[in-house]
């Protein structure tokens, strides 16, 4: 699917169970990444399930939702680093989209993200940037597009993403986001609505 065919509103509903962060502490560093539920129709979607400080305190982030850790249909992998995988086997029956394939039970269905539906309001992108295999998911709600996504830490960047392997191909992909998105969900930071001051 072409960028001007997608959705720019639609029936999602976006919640974020954890926003994520990354600070360090006496103890050391902590990281946890956002942690986003996405549920349109018959599809429920977790967006990146972690890390976390408490797999308890996300199950019940969740169960606030009234969901139970069985009814999530489909998780996604905005990329391949831990702090945003980890905890992908809380969710039995759900089905696993990276940028590549999808994973359902024992089954590796090769597939390229970009342009792939989850349902009629949410999509994938690819967005290689943070690295070479990031997607992002795009949510059409009636408030516009939301944009689940590594390709910003937080609201002010980092503008250079010191894992990024190519600053060039980030930028090109923080465009096609923003020329798609009402809201950015970041990986490490609460949501936000770009603007001028946006790091492109
Ligand atoms: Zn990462
Ligand atoms: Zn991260």
């Amino acid at each position: 699917m072409r960028d001007d065919e997608l959705p720019r509103t639609g029936s999602a509903t976006v919640h974020i169970l954890q926003p994520g962060y990354a600070r360090e502490d006496e103890d050391g560093e902590h990281v946890g990444s956002t942690v986003t539920l996405i549920r349109d129709g018959a599809v429920t979607v977790v967006v990146d399930p972690g890390m976390v400080a408490s797999r308890a305190s996300l199950l019940a982030a969740l169960a606030a939702h009234a969901v139970t850790p069985e009814s999530v249909t489909d998780v996604v992998f905005s990329h391949h680093h831990p702090d945003h995988t980890v905890n992908a086997a809380l969710f039995p029956a759900a089905r696993i989209h990276d940028h590549w394939a999808i994973y359902d039970g024992d089954l590796w269905i090769s597939r390229d993200a970009d342009g792939a539906e989850l349902s009629p309001s949410v999509h994938l992108i690819a967005t290689p940037g943070h690295t070479a295999q990031d997607i992002t998911t795009l949510a059409a709600t009636a408030d516009g597009v939301h944009a689940c996504t590594h390709a910003w830490w937080g609201a002010d960047g980092p503008a250079q993403d010191p894992f990024a392997p190519d600053q060039v191909t980030l930028a090109t992909s923080r465009a096609r986001i923003l020329a798609l998105a009402t809201v950015i969900i970041p990986g490490h930071g609460p949501a936000f609505v770009p603007d001028a001051s946006t790091p492109r």
